[in-house]
């Protein structure tokens, strides 16, 4: 057996503002063959995320910051290549934390054994995996969908967006959607079905745009933007209206504090409930998931769509494009 070379992207600075290639390192390094109980995993997908900004700064969170010079971190699936744990096979496909590298070597904690079936390998990074988590567990736990009502979601076209979006359909829900590119405002009208979409680039006037867009007010907004988006959201709302708190993507790469928005008022008056969460919260709970999620994909329920990116010298690049909304549905990287 020879020594396994492996390319793998590190933290080289903490990004200020929107990241740029300077902040990534390619490095190669020479992995030992696994030993005793450990595993050999070739990564063949990679998921970049919005929530990895957040851990390249070095401020206390929800999760630590990424050290620097030393391999990120993040979803992806891989195949075992070799094997001298029990639990797992040569040729067994896995979910691991550790993406943004080539190959790796486990003792086998923290990884999962997946079997392909209804959905591809690639889709447990997506629509099956932890953006799908989110969508399902965001609208149901916090929003309460009911017939009838309702949802307006920003970022509509991404990995969360658009499954929050069809399983509101699902619950039998009026869906809006805002995405930031004509092609994705099609997709979401003309294949995922919701019922009105809208380019917030060409639309000056948010607050007018999502008024024109809900005309019954808004019962939940699913929110994945922040600022204007969330300003817009709560002029719209409707009494008793639910805000499932997701993301804020557009202030991610802020460099100097945000205003909030204006009209925070609303939520007094209007006795809105808006609740973050993280879908970590739920980990005990992924079987419920799994239960109704796959039978929807399996029935033709559930679409989705992947940008997917070449190489894993293309991962700064694929995980900088989430911030200029270069990906319709989910963005990942193909390694093998
Ligand atoms: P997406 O697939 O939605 O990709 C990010 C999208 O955000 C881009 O494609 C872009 O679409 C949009 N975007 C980027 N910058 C801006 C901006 N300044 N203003 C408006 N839209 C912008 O990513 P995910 O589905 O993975 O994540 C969506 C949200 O959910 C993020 O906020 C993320 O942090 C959050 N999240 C939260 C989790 C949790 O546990 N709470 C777990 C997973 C995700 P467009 O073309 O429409 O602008």
């Amino acid at each position: 057996m020879t020594n396994i070379t492996s390319r793998e992207i590190r933290l080289k600075q903490r990004p200020v503002g929107m990241p740029t290639p300077d902040d990534f390192d390619l490095t190669t390094v020479t992995l030992a063959e696994p030993g005793a109980g450990e595993v050999l995993v070739q990564n063949l997908y990679m998921s970049v995320d919005p929530y990895m900004r957040g851990r390249m700064a070095d401020r206390k969170s929800y999760v630590p910051p990424f050290a620097l010079g030393e391999a990120l971190q993040g979803g992806a699936v891989g195949q075992v290549v070799r094997s001298n744990h029990p639990n797992f096979q040569s040729g067994d496909y896995v979910l691991s934390m550790l993406g943004w590298r080539e190959y790796f070597v486990s003792d086998g904690r923290g990884l999962r054994v997946i079997t392909p079936g209804g959905a591809p390998l690639q889709a447990f990074l997506g629509v099956a995996g932890m953006p799908g988590q989110t969508a399902y567990f965001g609208l149901l736990d916090i929003g309460q969908p009911k017939a009838g009502e309702t949802v307006f979601v920003s970022a509509a076209a991404g990995a969360v967006g658009s499954v929050v979006c069809q399983i509101a359909k699902l619950k039998g829900c009026r869906v809006v959607g805002s995405a930031g590119a004509a092609d994705k405002v099609a997709w979401l009208r003309d294949e995922i079905g919701i019922d009105a979409a809208f380019n917030y680039k060409e639309n000056a006037d948010l607050k007018a745009t999502v008024a024109e867009h809900c005309p019954n007010g808004i019962d939940i907004y699913f929110e994945n933007v922040g600022g204007a988006h969330l300003e817009a959201a709560l002029a719209v709302m409707n009494n008793h209206g639910r805000i499932p708190v997701c993301g804020m993507i557009s202030l991610y790469n802020a460099t100097t504090a945000t205003a909030a928005p204006t009209n925070l008022g609303n939520i007094i008056g209007k006795r809105l409930k808006l609740q973050g969460f993280i879908v970590t919260d739920y980990q005990a709970r992924a079987g419920e998931f799994y239960a109704e999620m796959l039978p929807w994909i399996a029935a033709g329920k559930i679409k989705w769509q992947e940008t997917i990116v070449e190489g894993i010298d293309q991962a700064p690049a694929a995980f900088m494009g989430l911030f200029t909304g270069d990906n319709l549905g989910k963005m990942l990287v193909k390694l093998a």
